[in-house]
């Protein structure tokens, strides 16, 4: 293992032992999607609130493993105060690059990149993503 997957893997191990906006919100503009992960046992819901075109929270909750977790955990920590618009740009390059397709690398993955490793391992490509897909489909629900 070189330096640079050292590090990205000490970010995902920080992130799933000490997740950030853990816990679901029931406050009013809240849209909520619930996903499993049926392969691997991650089940986990997304909360996001858009407010006058900015992603003013993300919120996660639920059991997985340390890929699903701290993917929502980093996914919350870069998408909170982006524009709509930015954080679907940005959902969008992340899930592309986990499934080897082409995508815009002037996007700012920011944190997210240290999941770059994951798709060399496609078993693990939906613990990564799901978080991604379920915060997708709560933009979508607006
Ligand atoms: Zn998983």
């Amino acid at each position: 293992m070189n330096d640079l997957e050292t590090l990205y893997r000490q970010v995902i191990m920080d992130h799933y032992k000490n997740p950030r906006n853990k816990g679901l919100l029931s406050s009013s503009g809240y849209k909520t999607i619930h996903i499993k992960n049926p392969t691997c046992g991650d089940d986990i819901t997304i909360q996001s609130l858009v407010e006058d075109g900015i992603v003013k929270d993300v919120r996660h909750d639920g059991t997985g493993c340390s890929i699903c977790c701290s993917s929502a955990s980093v996914m919350s920590e870069t998408l909170i105060g982006k524009t709509k618009e930015d954080a679907e740009k940005i959902s969008e390059a992340y899930i592309n690059m986990l499934t080897n397709k082409e995508y815009d690398e002037n996007v700012d993955l920011e944190e997210a990149i240290v999941y770059q490793g994951v798709r060399k391992f496609p078993a693990r490509v939906k613990c990564a993503s799901i978080a991604w897909k379920a915060f997708q489909g709560t933009l979508e629900s607006e």
